[in-house]
């Protein structure tokens, strides 16, 4: 299994024992890796913090800034949601839900798992 680096900037000058790496005698301050990661990327809020502080503004200009209100409408108005079906076994029946009209639609958990799968409109 390969050893994911927390992203965040300053990780490495945040003093705990478990970032305290290295030959006795040798030890330093190091950045936080784990098989995964909390946060996704950071290994704590502090750090997911410290990024965002960093490069939010760049990251936002480079996927895209909203420039005018959001409108919610009965096209965009689909949220992915899950219910537990009752009974010792229970498993999950994943569903879209328009917010607006509440219709629902029902999704396969691939559908649901599909970040880019959406009913819409872009
Ligand atoms: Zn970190």
């Amino acid at each position: 299994m390969s050893l994911k680096f927390c992203q965040g900037p300053d990780c490495h000058t945040y003093h705990t024992q478990d970032r305290l790496k290295g030959p006795k005698g040798n030890k330093t301050n190091q950045t936080r890796r784990r098989t995964s990661l909390y946060y996704g990327e950071f290994c704590d809020t502090r750090c997911e913090h410290a990024w965002l502080s960093k490069y939010a503004t760049k990251a936002v200009d480079h996927f895209g800034r909203t420039t005018q209100a959001k409108h919610l409408t009965e096209e965009n108005a689909w949220v992915k949601d899950y219910n537990y079906q009752s009974g010792w076994n229970s498993e999950r029946d994943y569903i879209y839900v328009n917010k607006i009209t509440q219709e629902q639609r029902p999704l396969t958990e691939e559908q649901y798992n599909d970040t880019s799968y959406t009913l819409n409109e872009r």
